[in-house]
């Protein structure tokens, strides 16, 4: 299958400057992107091509890569968002998840937040949490392309005393893992076409005893694959290890032999200039989940962060994903709280979305950018809209960033397969789908009354 795209605003987000191609045009055959360039010059493409797309008024530019997701978290969507972290709602979300929660109820509402992602131009995921077999079900039916990892705990996250020095730490827990991390590796490692990868997720420095999370450590040493977790993500963390094993986070993995170009760190809020030398020097990765924290009335410190030169990607957490959102909060949060407009700007995030993800997750050889010999992971954006026009060809980046959203994506490419085709998807019904996993997110709240009216919630 050959598709020739032509006549939009080509963003192949190469080279270390953006550069525009105003009247673009991309080829794609097979899995692979054949060329990328102006119109004119690839016209005769369009003879030979099985399918032509008109992309006139719109953007071309590379598929997102969002490096810190839970399918799960559909469960879950506008619960806690009004409170601080681990007020009530908290422990209602957390409870859904530890007690009522199985494997079964995440597949469908699972599959609507990969639809949200993929409709909105994420084309590839990082993630993790718990029944990940399921994510790789929900990656491969949707068609994303997703690192998966079982979110391996040793300690039942509904009855951690947050604040608090004591856990009840329970080996079985991280045995559970560990058999979802096997099954992983066994059956979804490098499979539908090497789209789904594995990878070892630890929860957090503060949910793992350091012997467990150096375990972790050894098994993702053995299987050839990076880390990926929770990092300085909650109030109380710093004091709780400084208490408990003598080390912050960040110093203990150091000390673990676990930071490095393969370790992505999700939130990264509670860190002091000591953490940020070390993730910067150690080349480790930071997902900034810049839309997701904000809601919890804090920040990382950006205005030290990317100055240190540590590898910065974007995330978008447990509940919302559009992109977009997530790359409008890396600029607009942290100029207000910083009071400096030079912080970020819509080049550097779209950058952070782009190719800064798949480097991160070191796909950069395939993914990230719109050049030939590349994966074809591919987002088409309409701007003939009131939000994006009048519209001044020079100022695209601009544009895209600050008044696009991720509803106007209306072509995407993952792997060469066009899996949205003017807005609707091309693998199966979307109303369908989501008639069915409200119907079983209905039921997962009906389980969950009590821990709703116990904490006075309707
Ligand atoms: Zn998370």
């Amino acid at each position: 299958m050959k598709t020739f795209i032509h006549g939009g605003y080509l963003l192949t987000m190469a080279g270390p400057e953006i550069e525009l191609v105003s009247d673009g045009a991309l080829v794609i055959e097979g899995d692979r992107i054949l060329a990328a360039g102006p119109t004119a010059s690839l016209a005769q493409h369009r003879d030979t091509a099985d399918r032509t797309i008109d992309a006139r008024g719109h953007a071309i530019l590379p598929g997102f890569v969002n490096t810190h997701t839970h399918l799960a978290g559909a469960l879950t969507k506008a619960i806690t968002e009004d409170v601080p972290t681990f007020g009530g709602p908290f422990r209602i979300a957390l409870g859904m998840h530890e007690n009522v929660i199985r494997k079964e109820d995440v597949l469908l509402p699972g599959m609507v937040h990969g639809v949200e992602m993929l409709k909105t131009g994420t084309t590839t995921i990082n993630e993790c949490w718990w029944h990940q077999p399921q994510s790789a079900r929900i990656i491969e039916q949707v068609g994303l392309r997703g690192i998966v990892a079982a979110e391996i705990r040793e300690v039942d996250s509904s009855k951690i005393g947050f604040g608090r020095i004591d856990r009840n730490w329970d080996y079985r827990l991280v045995e559970e893992g560990l058999e979802e991390a096997h099954e992983l590796f066994e059956n979804w490692h490098g499979r539908a076409n090497g789209r789904i990868t594995a990878r070892v997720a630890p929860d957090g420095p503060d949910r793992l005893r350091p012997e467990t999370m150096g375990m972790l450590g050894d098994l993702a040493r053995k299987h050839g694959v990076g880390l990926h977790t929770h990092l300085c993500s909650v109030p109380g963390e710093a004091e709780f290890m400084t208490q408990a094993w003598g080390k912050k986070s960040i110093p203990l993995l150091r000390d673990l032999g676990m930071l490095g170009p393969n370790f992505i760190g999700a939130h990264c809020v509670f860190v002091d200039d000591e953490d940020i030398a070390i993730m910067a020097q150690t080349g480790s990765c930071m997902s900034h989940t810049a839309f997701l924290v904000a809601k919890r009335g804090y920040y990382p410190p950006m205005d030290k962060i990317y100055p240190s030169g540590m590898k910065v990607s974007l995330g978008s957490d447990w509940l919302s994903n559009d992109m977009y959102k997530v790359m409008r909060s890396a600029i607009v949060i942290p100029r207000a709280v910083f009071r400096d407009v030079s912080i970020r700007n819509a080049a550097d995030v779209l950058r952070m979305a782009t190719i800064g993800g798949a480097q991160c997750l070191g796909l950069d050889s395939e993914i990230g950018t719109l050049e030939a010999g590349k994966k074809a992971d591919v987002q088409i954006i309409d701007m003939r809209t009131a939000w994006c026009q009048p519209l001044r060809t020079q100022n695209i980046v601009a544009n895209l960033v600050y008044n696009a959203n991720g509803s106007d994506v209306r072509y995407v490419f993952v792997d060469g397969e066009l899996l949205v085709d003017d807005r609707k998807l091309t693998r199966f019904d979307e109303s369908d789908l989501l008639n069915e996993a409200q119907a079983v997110a209905e039921s997962v709240w009906g389980k969950s009354q009590h821990l709703f009216a116990a904490e006075g919630m309707p």
